[in-house]
């Protein structure tokens, strides 16, 4: 099969995705064989790829927003199923014993710890995939298995009621299929972003408020969520609370977390949150909530070849909503 080897993490301006026909994998007990229909293209790939994330493996496939059909394995043959991020839990420690998965003390993570979509085929654990509901295709499902998904979980850890005032700061891949989940529930939304093109799809798409990365929202926010790896731009979700408003944090990665004044910007009984993987129960009910909202990611489709260009555009900032590899 084809497939996008990484051997040694690099910018990926120096092209460190070779892709080279490698014997397709066997599933062992408990796995499935997935035929590959599409892969979305997300941040942390970017991060594996570079090496922010350091490398676990002397040679992985990245990857973890996979749609595929059943090839085999304990699953019916073609039925179509999502593979996200959390390739798997033990079951066995405190988290996983609390429903906590996501933070779970041994797991493995799907184009990290064991090989992921930028692929012809690949094998995931057959607890661990969610069918997808025939009314999202492969290219609308792909981006909703991380991007989506873990802007569904942000907005759940950050406690979002209906018909709040809620904060997105960046706008790219997550963030834009969050805020029609938000539209959904009657919140109103304020997007703070960097990029024009960014801040004319967030008003094209219904948000209330649109400004450029440092402007302040017009009024006091109930919750806020953080997109971008940045340090400053959770200071500045936090400075656009009100009191008892939530920061959550969507980003495996910061660049640095600025000080900052605790008086005037945490005191008041206001929190930050970060937030971490997600389960396979806010996969399943994010999707089911997708396909009742006929959610339609904007999609930029790449083939497995351009792999690396994938992740220069997403590094560039130049995909408008989510990047897609079709293998
Ligand atoms: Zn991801
Ligand atoms: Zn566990």
């Amino acid at each position: 099969m084809k497939a996008a080897l990484l051997t040694a993490p690099a910018p990926i301006a120096s092209r460190p995705l070779a892709v080279a026909d490698i014997p397709k994998p066997t599933p062992g007990s408990g796995n499935v064989l997935i035929h590959v229909r599409a892969c979305g293209v997300c941040r942390t790939d970017l991060h594996v790829v570079e090496g922010e994330l350091k490398p676990l493996c002397d040679r992985v496939i990245p990857g973890h927003q996979i749609v595929g059909e059943i090839v085999s394995g304990g699953l019916p043959v073609a039925t179509r199923v999502g593979v996200t991020w959390m390739a798997g839990a033990d079951g066995t420690c405190p988290y996983c014993r609390r429903g906590e998965e996501n933070l779970c003390d041994a797991p493995s993570f799907t184009g990290y710890t064991v090989d992921g979509g930028y692929a012809e085929y690949a094998v995931a654990r057959a607890d661990f995939v969610t069918p997808v509901p025939n009314a999202l295709d492969d290219l609308a499902a792909a981006p909703l298995l991380c991007a989506g998904v873990i802007g569904f979980r942000s907005l759940r850890v950050a406690g979002v009621q209906p018909g709040e005032r809620v904060g997105l700061f960046g706008f790219g891949a997550s963030a834009h299929l969050a805020l029609p989940v938000l539209r959904a529930w009657n919140c109103k939304v304020f997007v703070a972003t960097r990029g024009e093109s960014h801040r004319k799809l967030a008003e094209s798409m219904g948000a209330d408020w649109v400004g450029a990365e440092r402007d302040r929202p017009p009024v006091p926010l109930d919750r806020a969520i953080t997109f971008a790896p940045s340090g400053d731009v959770v200071v500045a979700a936090l400075a656009s609370l009100r009191k008892g408003g939530v920061v959550a944090i969507n980003a495996i990665h910061l660049d640095r977390m600025p000080e900052f004044d605790y008086d005037t910007l945490l005191w008041g009984e206001r929190q930050i949150r970060s937030v971490a993987n997600v389960t396979r129960a806010d996969t399943r009910d994010f999707l089911d909530l997708a396909a009742k909202i006929k959610l339609r990611p904007r999609v930029t489709v790449f083939p497995l070849d351009q792999a690396n260009e994938a992740l220069l555009a997403l590094k560039n900032d130049a995909i408008d909503g989510a990047a897609v590899i079709l293998p």
